[in-house]
């Protein structure tokens, strides 16, 4: 008759010896989890403060840079792959230099030899911002193959005749093409060519800051004897875990080895992001040239990335077109179709627009109408002309304040009959 009691009051004990271990289990992993979730708490309070920090940063540097050209000398030249140098720049007067948001360009004003006038170009700072001096790194322009024409005036001239201890004149760092570190979402670095070098200074930015923010560089080079800045590169990714460096070639040498110096052949496309990416939700920054940027930018809206998170610039006359909406098309063919007369005042010359220029400017240099130009991306401001009558729009965002009654010639387009004064 005891032997059933035994029975049930051993199960009884083995029941409530259970459940006291599913209690501990469960107490053991809400802790687990919650310590977990505290120090993802805290993590990303560590992001949020230092990209306050930074955000000061940029605040200050905006007050304290200066105004018009200030001297700088060149303190530094190096070679970083075919026919591409930076340069070390130092201010002359020797006070520290401001802080500036990774992603800006700094102006030139420069007297180049055989030239009347000075030219003006912009040129990106390619690393982090430090107190003692800046960084570009410049690639000498080759003209478009197949063409008779002269390679790039000033990219030659800097990257031929320009030595340590010149001195040039430049602009405070200026550009809206910066790392917006106030959003939370993670980041996607692309750069095509020369254009790598705004946005690896974003990269280095993040790395001297400490933020340890999930970022993918993809780097396009044509192969090794191109990449620019390679080494440096590699060592940024090889000491910061956060950062995922994926190299494209496209024409890749036979002692360029797949894993070592570059991880895709090919260019860097939509098609290798979703690949690569585990979704499309980042901020994506994105430099090179302008078909390179117009494919890409074009390929993440398609992917349903909203336009907000995909910034980019163009170095030069390359203005992103994305598929123009086809309203927009009409409207657009309706203003060619229409002949708009433009007259150049001052030149007395009447012509009429069809639509089949980018800009004003190219369309009066076409016409031998000779207009001051600089960077041709609506930044410097060299091309400004006064407008006597009429309306222009732009082409695209531009980072000069341009005062009513002038435009920007460089980016804009005549909105109907047009009197400038050049
Ligand atoms: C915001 C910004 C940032 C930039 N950052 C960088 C940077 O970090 N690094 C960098 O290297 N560049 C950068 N650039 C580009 C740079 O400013 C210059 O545009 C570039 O160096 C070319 O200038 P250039 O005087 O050498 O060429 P230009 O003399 O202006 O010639 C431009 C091109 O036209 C070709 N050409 C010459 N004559 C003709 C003709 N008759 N018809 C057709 N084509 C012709 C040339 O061969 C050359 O390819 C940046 C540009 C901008 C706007």
């Amino acid at each position: 008759m005891a032997e059933p009691f035994w029975y049930l009051g051993g199960l009884l004990v083995i029941g409530l010896a259970l459940q006291v271990l599913l209690l501990v289990a469960g107490g053991l992993r809400r802790a687990s989890f919650e310590t977990a979730r505290a120090w993802g708490e805290r993590e990303r309070l560590q992001l949020r403060i230092q990209a306050e920090k930074l955000r000061i940063r940029s605040v200050q540097a905006n007050q304290t840079a200066w105004n018009g050209y200030r001297k700088f000398t060149v303190a530094k030249k190096i070679a970083e792959a075919d026919g591409t140098f930076s340069f070390h720049l130092e201010p002359h007067d020797g006070r520290k230099l401001p802080p500036f948001q990774p992603g800006q360009y700094l102006t030139f004003q420069l007297a180049v030899p055989g030239y009347a006038k000075a030219l003006v170009r912009c040129y990106s700072l390619s690393d982090c911002a430090r107190d003692t001096h800046y960084r570009v790194t410049i690639k000498r322009c080759t003209p478009p193959s197949g063409t008779p024409h002269p390679p790039g005036v000033v990219s030659s001239w800097f990257t031929e005749e320009v030595k340590p201890g010149d001195i040039l004149d430049v602009k405070a760092p200026a550009g809206h093409f910066a790392l917006d570190l106030q959003r939370s979402r993670p980041i996607v670095l692309i750069g095509g060519g020369v254009g790598i070098t705004p946005v690896l200074a974003m990269a280095n930015a993040l790395a001297v800051a400490g933020l340890t923010l999930e970022t993918w560089f993809f780097v396009g080079m044509r192969n090794s004897r191109d990449h620019i800045l390679k080494k440096e590169c590699e060592e940024l990714a090889a000491r910061a875990p956060w950062l995922r460096l994926q190299v494209c070639y496209s024409q890749p040498l036979p002692e360029d080895l797949k894993g070592r110096d570059y991880q895709h052949e090919g260019r860097v496309t939509v098609d290798l992001l979703k690949a690569a990416l585990p979704s499309a939700n980042y901020d994506y920054y994105l430099c090179g040239p302008g078909a390179f940027m117009e494919t890409i930018t074009t390929g993440l809206t398609a992917w349903g990335v909203p336009d907000e998170w995909v910034n980019y610039e163009a170095f030069g006359p390359a203005t992103v077109k994305k598929a123009v909406p086809a309203a927009e098309k009409i409207a657009l063919s309706k203003v060619a179709l229409a002949k708009t007369e433009v007259t150049f005042a001052r030149s007395g010359t009447k012509l009429y627009w069809d639509g089949s220029h980018d800009s004003v400017l190219d369309f009066a240099e076409a016409h031998g109408v000779s207009i001051d130009a600089g960077c041709r991306a609506g930044n410097c401001g060299s091309c400004i002309v006064a407008i006597k009558s009429g309306e222009v729009e732009y082409s695209s965002g531009h980072d000069t304040e341009v005062e009513k009654g002038s435009c920007l010639t460089c980016i804009c387009r005549p909105k109907g009959p047009l009197v400038l004064d050049a």
